[in-house]
This record gives structure tokens, sequence and C-alpha cells, in this order.
């Protein structure tokens, strides 16, 4: 495997900053090519729900803490009844005050659908190329979840006792709207053996501009909810040699055109304020002066519109609602009966499903278009608090990293397993330390990268980062 110097030179930057840990293997010191296997062997495992299996990905995740040394008690692969290629793991290191409550590390290890045809590289082959590992799950969130792993492994080989139990739950089913979830389950179904003070999984990475200069580290403070809404139109067709006006793609098409040119407007909270004013100096020029203006009066068109240029800025500043799928008809020389599509939304913190739902119909503006909710994942959980005991160790961590790169609060508008652990009690936080493009890695898209550099860093953050808290 190729390597470039300024990689190397990096590795052992790394290395020095967790010099706690004992060279083991010589030929392999800081167990760096024993994670990059774990990590390949997670994405090498098709975790798709179509095709793929998250159960056998727990089992070999399991098998490799087993070989570390966890005993059989500490170790479970759980598989929820009815879904035998949608388990997970929970696993256990325990801490040495009974009276600490523990810190759960999160992932899941269900990635979104990858076809080989569309891709350049096989999206279930670990590709290492030009400093960037290619993959499906590459970024989202193979790494973090193999970096789990490695971190338990990493802290029983060392001896490491924390003083609070550090907990591990990978699961499936996050990336699928209506598959089951594997957090929410355990939520239900094994709400104690997850229960922890805290829960870290991912949310938010650094950013890195298009020269790969790290531009600030970002955490989760909120983020939005994901909602699908499925227009619908129905018809008693015909013959198509005799067409009328009243058509069901027609009325379809016209009403998912609408939704394509209605803006929702600007929302302002805490989390994209805090966001924009933290970017404002860092960015500079033009667009930071727009941020400065918009988190002042968010009615301001000109400097809203400078901030809209860029797919994520426009993200955080609003609900958004896109349509992602289409279907329609049932013969080549029929009048369609039936013409349906999927509205993808992603809902501003704060604001109900239904309210949006109204909106939509209002845009949609045709009776013979209903407007309805396919299902509802879990309820709409209020963001948790970033404290000082929670946002103390990772400004820590990332000065000792990174030094002179803010830590800035971010409102995600992804949606992640967040949603179901804050409702049930444990808060929960979004911190990766993996930086990221700016072109956000390509994720849930065709070739889904990250660079190696960020991976291996972002290794040694998360490292360093759960043993501040796991000794707090
Ligand atoms: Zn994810």
């Amino acid at each position: 495997m190729a390597r470039s110097g300024i990689l190397l030179a990096t590795m052992v930057v790394i290395a020095s900053l967790a010099n706690s840990e004992p060279a083991s293997a010589a030929a392999d010191p800081d167990g760096l090519q024993r994670f990059r296997d774990i990590y390949k062997e997670l994405i090498e495992t098709n975790t798709t729900l179509s095709v793929g299996d998250c159960t056998l990905a727990a089992k070999r995740m399991a098998a490799r803490l087993k070989a570390a040394g966890y005993p059989d008690e500490d170790l479970r692969v759980f598989v929820p009844e009815g879904y035998p290629r949608e388990g997970g793991l929970l696993a256990v290191l325990h801490g040495s005050d009974a009276t600490a409550k523990a810190i759960l590390m999160l992932a899941h290890v269900d990635v979104v659908e990858a076809k080989r045809e569309d891709w350049t590289r096989d999206p279930f082959t670990l590709i290492e190329e030009d400093g960037y590992f290619y993959a499906r799950g590459a970024s989202d969130m193979k790494a973090q979840a193999a970096i789990w792993v490695d971190n338990m492994i990493r802290y029983r080989e060392q001896g490491y006792q924390p003083k609070r139990t550090i907990k591990l739950a990978l699961t499936c089913g996050e990336e699928t709207n209506g598959a089951l979830n594997g957090a929410e389950w355990l939520t239900r179904n094994a709400r104690a053996d997850i229960d922890a003070e805290f829960a870290l999984t991912e949310g938010v990475d650094g950013e890195l501009d298009a020269q790969g200069k790290r531009v600030a580290l970002g955490i989760l403070a909120a983020e939005k909810t994901s909602q699908n809404y499925v227009f619908e139109v129905t018809n008693p067709g015909g013959h198509s040699s005799r067409p009328v006006p009243d058509n069901a793609i027609y009325h379809l098409v016209r009403a998912v055109d609408r939704v394509s040119r209605y803006e929702f407007p600007v929302q302002l909270a805490d989390a994209n304020r805090s966001y924009f004013s933290g970017m404002a100096p860092l960015v500079g020029g033009e667009k930071g002066a727009a941020m400065v203006t918009v988190v002042k009066d968010s009615k301001n068109g000109a400097a809203v519109a400078v901030l809209d240029q860029d797919p994520n800025w426009h993200a955080m500043l609003r609900t958004t609602c896109v349509a992602t799928m289409l279907s329609a008809g049932h013969a080549t020389n029929a009048l369609p009966q039936r013409a349906r599509a999927n509205i993808n939304c992603r809902i501003f913190p704060g604001v109900s499903r239904e309210e949006i739902m109204a909106q939509l119909v209002r845009i949609a503006d045709d009776p013979a278009v209903t407007v309805s909710i396919p299902e509802v994942r879990g309820p709409v959980a209020a963001p948790a608090p970033l404290t000082p005991r929670i946002l103390g160790p990772i400004e820590k961590v990332a000065r000792q990293m990174w030094l002179g790169v803010p830590v800035v609060p971010m409102l995600e508008p992804g949606a992640s397993d967040a949603q179901f652990l804050n409702p049930a009690g444990i808060p929960t936080y979004g911190i990766t330390g993996l930086f990221t493009d700016a072109d956000g890695g390509h994720i849930h898209g065709l070739n889904e990268r990250i660079r190696i550099k960020s991976v291996y860093e972002g290794r040694s953050f998360l490292f360093q980062l759960v043993k501040l808290y796991a000794d707090q």
C-alpha cells in the first residue's frame, strides 16, 4: 500500500500524541494496520438493506473483540425477531466506579444502496487512491464504526480501566426510512444495556476547504428531522389513443415542479446562528459578510442569496423538500391510473411534520394531488445541550491536534440516530473528528470518499476524546 510522505509524517505525529500506547507489534506500531483491516472488513461486508447483512458485520466485529480478550458475557450480537440480517452488536468495557454512569459509542453499520455499474470503482471494496479511501460507507459511517471497535480493542490491550463503563453499540437501519432502526429497537428492547450519561455518534464532521486545509471542527448542536411525504394522483385512465387533459402524470409533475420552485423561509435558531457567527471571520469576503448580515437580519434577500449558493448553507437556513422518487403508469399504451412521487423533507428544528404537510398541500395547489405521510420515524427530539462538560474535552483534544482550528457547533441538515436516543433519555452528541471535503465526501452518492489522513486523525481524536470522557 502506497502512502505519501506527508501522510507518513502525520502518522508519526499521531503516534506521538497517543504516546501512552505500547509498541506491541513492531511491524504495526499504534495498531494502524489492524485498524485499517477492521475498516476494510466493515466496508467489504455489504450492509445495504437490499442484499446486505448487518448481522454478519456485527458478528465479525464481535469476533475481533473476542480475539482482543473480551469475554462472551461482555459481547452480545442482537438480532431483532423477524429481521435476521438487521442485527447489531453490544459490547462493554467495565469502569472502575460503579456509581459513575457509562458512556456509549454508537455507530450504524448499514449503508445506502450503491450500484456497481454507476460507480467508477467497486463500492464494496476499500480502494485507496490519490490520498482517499473510496467505498460505500467509507465516510458514512464505517470509518467511525471502525474507530469505535478499534478503541475498544486498544483500551483493553493497554489494560486501560476507565472510571466509567464504556459501551459500544453497532446498529443497522439508520439509512433507510421505514427500515427497522437498530438504535430505536435498542431503546425499546435493551434500554438498560445502552443506558449511559450520554452517547457519541456521527453528525457533523470537520470541514476542509478546496485546498484540503482545515477550516473548522464541527460538532452537532441540533439536527433536522427527515420526513417523507407522498404526492399521489389517481385517475380512471383509458386508452392512450384518446388522451384527455385530466392526466395523473400531468397533475403530479406540475405539483412536483411547484415544489422545485418553492423556497421555505429562512429560520434562525441557536445552532445555525452559532455556526454562521463562528464561520463568518473564517470564510471572510462577500460570503463572510453575508453570514454576519443574515444572522442579524434573516430577511435580507441579497445576503441570503449569497449563502444559498452553497447547498450546505442553503439547507442550514430553512426546511427543505425535494422530490426523490417517482413512479407512474402501468402500460406504455394506457393513460396512467396512478402517479406517485416521494418528497423528502428535512424539517427545521421546532417545526412539526403537520405544519410542513399543510404547506406542501398549499404548494401542490391541486385538489387532484393527495399528500400523505407514509411513515413516521419516532418523536421529534429536542437536541442535547452542549455543556462545558461535553465541549471541554472536545476543545482540549482539538487544540492538541489542530491548533488554531475552531470548534463550531452546527445545525446538521441530515438526521442521525440521535433522534431516537435523545427522546429515550440518552443525550446524544454528533462528533466525529473526521475532516471531510467541502463537497461532503459524496456521502449517499456516487464514489463516496474520505481522505486517508482524515480517517487516521479522526481515529486518534476519538481515541483520546472517549478516554477523557470516560475518566470524568
Ligand atoms: Zn450515517
